[in-house]
């Protein structure tokens, strides 16, 4: 079986920084960057405009950057593989990592697979109709765009998230409807009463997405009110989803400790794991941030630590 000094799961921001730095520090590393678990160049693959990167004062579309980020980690030598992994072993070192093709064994591991914005199954949203066209799941990354400006946006969801992220969209729209389907915010107190409080903001209780129309971009929804059943075509321009993450831990299968909500907790100022020798960068662990300069922040310092742990250890020179 192959060995390498460094394993990097994952091909977003974090796993690619992370690439950038183990390679120039001659660790040689080897990067999954997935197939069947998620877009290869990650949850930014999914979107347009990204003009909140710093180096791209006219900004950058997603996939563009990503692939820069790619081609940057191949130069100094980093190895990519199409490849899902699908389970790992943790119990002893080196690690074993098995992808859909490869086995390999990895002195250290980097874990930067990122996570997974929930989405509502909903006529219109979907890839190829109006999502990236007005249809989101991040109001912080695409709130400042045009297409929102003075507009009427509506934000689907009754969590802590969707209050923020209503409050956000107050600075760029003319008014957010907050889209929930129960009768109650699931929001902490002083979040929901912040919301609710907010000029610009009216909860739409006990109502869903039944569809979204449009021409080139958002123009309408339709909700459903969930108790008498009636639905309501109303103008809109913007569309968000803020109904939840998932980190994609699954393939490991216990073997990491993880916060209560899934992601993986790391040492708070470093990104050490609960087992010595294995990393985590970016939205897999970072639930607050959620952007791409903080997961590149990140993949620097998981490398940083990963190549500090192997000096340690007697594993590099
Ligand atoms: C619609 C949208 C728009 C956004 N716009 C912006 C923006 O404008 N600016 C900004 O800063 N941020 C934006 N973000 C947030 C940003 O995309 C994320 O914060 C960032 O991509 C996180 O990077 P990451 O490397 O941690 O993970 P991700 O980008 O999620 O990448 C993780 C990668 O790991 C792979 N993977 C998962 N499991 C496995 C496995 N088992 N084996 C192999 N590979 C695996 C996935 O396929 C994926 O390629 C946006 C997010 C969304 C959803």
């Amino acid at each position: 079986m192959q060995k390498r000094k460094l394993v990097i799961i994952g091909s977003g921001p974090a796993g690619y920084t992370a690439a950038i730095y183990a390679a120039r520090a001659n660790l040689e590393p080897l990067l999954y960057e997935g197939f069947f678990s998620g877009p290869a160049g990650g949850q930014l693959m999914t979107t347009t405009d990204v003009e909140n990167y710093p180096g791209f004062p006219e900004g950058i579309m997603g996939p563009e950057l990503m692939l820069l980020c790619r081609k940057q980690a191949e130069r100094f030598g980093t190895e990519v593989l199409t490849e899902d992994v699908t389970t790992v072993d943790l119990s002893y070192r080196p690690f074993k990592v098995v992808g859909s093709k490869t086995e390999v064994e990895a002195e250290a591991l980097i874990i930067a697979t990122g996570a997974t914005a929930n989405r509502l199954d909903v006529e219109g949203t979907r890839d190829g109709e109006f999502w990236q066209k007005g249809v989101t799941a991040c109001a912080i990354c695409d709130g400042a765009a045009p297409i929102f400006r003075d507009k009427e946006l509506y934000v689907i969801g009754g969590g802590d998230s969707a209050c923020e992220e209503a409050i956000f969209l107050t600075k760029f729209g003319s008014k957010v409807f907050l889209v929930h389907r129960r009768d109650q915010l699931r929001a902490s107190k002083i979040m929901a009463e912040r919301a609710m409080k907010h000029p610009k903001i009216e909860v739409l209780w006990n109502h869903v997405l039944e569809k979204v129309e449009g021409d080139d971009i958002v123009r309408s929804v339709t909700l459903k009110n969930a108790q008498s059943a009636q639905t309501q075509k109303r103008d809109a321009s913007g569309v968000f989803f803020a109904i939840g993450f998932n980190p994609n831990t699954d393939f490991l299968d216990g073997q990491l400790e993880l916060k209560e909500n899934k992601y993986l907790k790391v040492t708070p100022g470093s990104t050490t794991t609960s087992v010595e020798g294995v990393f985590a960068a970016g939205d897999v662990h970072d639930h607050i941030y959620r952007q791409a300069v903080s997961a590149a922040g990140d993949g620097c310092m998981a490398a940083l630590d990963a190549e500090r742990w192997l000096s340690a250890q007697g594993l590099i020179d």
